[in-house]
């Protein structure tokens, strides 16, 4: 069976985004489905729609020379290889090409589908309940560009020559992202996220050469480096009237290390930094080596009175187990948590219980990934004592800060009404 285009191409389309020469294609075992599906996208000016009944017959239009597919609806639950099986042959083939999940399945199924997909390095732009309404599909769409250009020549992976001379020579900058007091909206502190000042490519985020530096076991070089630049710049907002705590995110392998406290204790020192102005985050997805070490490097910290958190809580190992066995005070509840919350019942009843929980024991409660309004809006009942997110402010470099703190000041009076 030939797939079936469903309505004419049109050469004038009315959205922006929908690039001239893309069809979208829409897989689902429901004719009925497909045929309204198709209706409401023609409704938006999207006309060149392909769909197809079965996977086999997406995959050969998806493999046909002529078609030029640019979008992927996909039903989940399916005869024969469901949507599920499909993002995996997706996956194999045509992983450019983004993917929106339309089932009538329940939240979390779908959820779990959407992340599945993910972690094949699919694009999914969303999921859609059935029946699909236009204005979740227009939202939708708008989210959906043609594909960038690959960015000024950089590559995907750095080798590991130019990452140890970017840590040893100087390349590494900080970046500073505000934290936010939710009861008074004062600004909390900041938190130092690591950039590489790349000669050629601009500031690179971490997630593009931290890997790297851990398989070269770089990560405790590079952890002072960003350390000596936080408490040096702490130094330089206080002399300037400016009290900030600073958070730097530091690694299982940097706690494991029994003369760590001695030395983060000497830099707090040599800076004139006081310990409680300084936190310290880890999110290790991975057990240490040596868990007595770090007991005793956490734990002399904490006597000092350096915060110590737990960043990422409730992914990977940032569990329930580290603040059993941690004298941790803080927790950073994943922004994966918390972003959505306010229209899906289970991450609300997670992030609410994780708040729940740290506060009984006394634990500082973050918010992280506060992205949007809704996020605030919702987050503001919560109990929780400091957020952190692009909402808020983006990570900038430090001579940005000032610049935001005087327009925070008058975002307060807005967000914090008396
Ligand atoms: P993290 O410590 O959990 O830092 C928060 C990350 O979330 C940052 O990404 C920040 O830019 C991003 N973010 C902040 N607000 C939002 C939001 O509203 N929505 C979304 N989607 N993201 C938000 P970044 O700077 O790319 O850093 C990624 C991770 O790299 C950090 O996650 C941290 O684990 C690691 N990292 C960053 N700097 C350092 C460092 O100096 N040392 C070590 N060991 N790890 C670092
Ligand atoms: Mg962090
Ligand atoms: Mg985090």
């Amino acid at each position: 069976m030939r797939p079936r285009s469903v309505g004419a191409p049109d050469s004038s389309p009315s959205f922006p985004n929908a690039p001239l020469v893309t069809e979208l294609l829409l897989l689902d075992d429901d004719p009925l489905q497909l045929k309204l599906l198709a209706r409401a996208l023609n409704g938006l000016g999207y006309h060149d729609v392909v769909g197809c009944t079965t996977a086999a017959v997406a995959l050969d239009a998806l493999n046909a020379p002529e078609r030029t597919i640019g979008l992927i609806f996909l039903d989940l639950n399916m005869p024969d290889v469901d949507g599920v099986a499909f993002l995996r042959l997706l996956a194999e083939s045509h992983r450019s090409i983004p993917v929106v999940l339309v089932s009538g399945e329940d939240e979390r199924l779908v959820e779990t589908a959407a992340r599945l997909g993910a972690s094949h390095q699919l694009t999914v732009l969303g999921t859609l309940p059935k029946p699909v309404w236009p204005v979740e599909l227009r939202a939708l769409l708008a989210r959906w560009e043609s594909p960038a250009p690959a960015a000024s020549g950089a590559p995907t992976a750095y080798a590991a020559g130019d990452v140890t001379r970017a840590v040893r020579h100087g390349e590494l900058v900080n970046y500073y992202q505000p934290k936010v007091d939710l009861v008074t909206g004062t600004v909390a502190g900041v938190e130092a996220l690591v950039r590489w000042r790349h000669p050629l490519h601009g500031d690179v985020l971490p997630g593009r050469f931290l890997g790297v530096v851990e398989e070269h076991g770089l990560i405790s070089e590079l952890t002072r480096v960003v350390i000596g630049a936080a408490l040096s710049q702490a130094d330089e907002w206080r002399q300037d009237g400016l009290q900030l705590s600073v958070a730097v995110n530091v690694s299982m392998d940097d706690l494991a290390q029994v003369d760590f406290a001695d030395y983060v204790l000497a830099e707090l020192e040599r800076h004139g930094v006081p310990p409680s102005d300084l936190v310290l985050e880890v999110g290790e997805p991975r057990l240490a080596r040596d868990p007595h070490a770090v007991m005793e490097v956490v734990s002399r910290l904490r006597l000092k009175r350096v915060t110590m958190s737990i960043d990422d809580f409730g992914t990977g190992h940032s569990s329930l187990a580290q603040v059993r066995d941690l004298p941790f005070n803080e927790v950073k509840i994943d922004g994966s948590f918390l972003h959505g919350a306010g229209s899906n019942a289970t991450l609300a009843a997670l992030f609410t219980a994780s708040v729940d929980m740290a506060r009984r024991i006394g634990m500082r409660t973050v918010a992280e990934g506060v992205e949007d309004s809704a996020d605030w809006a919702w987050l503001r009942s919560r109990n929780c004592d400091q957020a952190q997110g692009f909402f808020l402010g983006r990570p900038m470099p430090a001579d940005e800060l000032r610049h935001w703190l005087a327009g925070w000041e008058r975002r307060r009076r807005e967000l914090f009404p008396a």
